[in-house]
C-alpha cells in the first residue's frame, strides 16, 4: 500500500514542488516509493563546481584567509572536490572537467577584483507555511551597504529566454527562507547566477510574487497528502528513468 511520508517527517522544498509540478507520478517514484534516481554526469559537474565556489567566497576558507594565490586555490579546489560520478567514460569526464576550469577561470577574470567574501555559503533554512514546513539551503549571501544579496548559482548548459512560474517560485523561496528563517530583514537583491555565461538574473520579489508562491507551494503539498500522483507527460519523458514503469508513456 502506498504511504505518504508521516507527518512528522513530511516537508517541502522547492525541488519536490516543482518535481511535483512537473509531473506527480514522477514525484512519488522518488519521494514516497524512493526508488533509486539514476547518477547524472550533469548533476556531478554541478555539485563539482558548486564545492569550488563555496569555499572560494566562504567567510573563513576564503583565498584571503588561507594566504593562497587566488587562482591556484581555485584550482585546487577543483581537483580536490571534482565527483567522478555519472560519466560514461573517462574522456567524457576529461572534457567536461576541461569545461569546468573554462567556466571557472572566465568567472575568476571577471569578478576577481573587488573580490568580497559572502556573508554565508551553503545557508540552509526552514520555514512553515499553512501545516507544511518549507526547507532549502541558499548558495550564497552576500552583504552589502543596501542590503543582503542572495545567489543561487546554476550550471544550466543553455541560459533560459524566460522563466516559467515554477521558476520564478525558487527565488521567492528563498527569499521568504531567508526573511522568516534566518531574519535577513533588508534583502536588496536575489539572483539566479547562470555560471556557464557569468550572467547573473536579478528577481524583484513583489509581495504578490511571494503571496502567489506560498499558494502555490500550499496547493502543491495539499494534493501531495490527498495522494494524488497521476503521471503527467512532459517533454522529459524519454530521459526519465521511469519510463519503463510508467503507465502513459509507452502509450503516447
Ligand atoms: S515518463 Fe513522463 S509521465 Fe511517466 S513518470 Fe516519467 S515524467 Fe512522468
Amino acid at each position: 500500500m502506498e504511504t505518504v511520508e508521516k507527518d512528522t517527517e513530511f516537508h517541502l522544498s522547492y525541488s519536490r514542488v516543482a518535481t511535483y509540478i512537473k509531473c506527480p507520478l514522477r514525484y512519488k517514484f522518488i519521494y514516497i516509493d524512493k526508488l533509486p534516481v539514476k547518477e547524472h554526469s550533469y548533476f556531478s559537474f554541478g555539485s563539482s563546481i558548486h564545492k569550488v565556489l563555496e569555499i572560494f567566497y566562504h567567510p573563513e576558507k576564503n583565498f584571503i584567509n588561507m594566504k593562497k594565490p587566488p587562482f591556484e586555490y581555485m584550482l585546487s579546489l577543483l581537483d580536490e572536490h571534482w565527483i567522478s560520478s555519472g560519466y560514461a567514460t573517462k574522456r567524457e569526464e576529461q572534457k567536461a572537467k576541461e569545461k569546468a576550469l573554462k567556466i571557472l577561470k572566465r568567472l575568476y577574470q571577471e569578478t576577481i577584483f573587488g573580490f568580497r567574501p559572502a556573508y554565508l555559503v551553503e545557508q540552509s533554512f526552514s520555514f512553515h507555511l499553512d501545516k507544511f514546513k518549507v526547507i532549502g539551503r541558499i548558495d550564497r549571501i552576500d552583504y552589502t551597504n543596501n542590503g543582503y544579496t542572495i545567489i543561487d548559482y546554476k550550471t544550466n548548459r543553455l541560459l533560459p529566454r524566460f522563466f516559467k512560474i515554477t521558476e520564478l517560485l525558487q527565488p521567492v523561496v528563498y527569499y521568504v527562507g531567508a526573511k522568516e528563517s534566518l531574519h535577513l530583514e533588508k534583502i536588496d537583491n536575489v539572483f539566479l547566477y547562470f555560471v556557464n555565461y557569468n550572467k547573473k538574473v536579478k528577481f524583484d520579489i513583489s509581495d504578490e510574487m511571494v503571496e502567489k508562491g506560498k499558494n502555490k507551494i500550499i496547493q502543491v503539498g495539499e494534493a501531495i497528502m490527498r495522494k494524488e500522483f497521476y503521471p503527467k507527460p512532459n517533454g522529459s519523458c524519454a530521459s526519465c528513468e521511469f519510463k519503463d514503469i510508467c503507465p502513459v508513456y509507452n502509450r503516447k
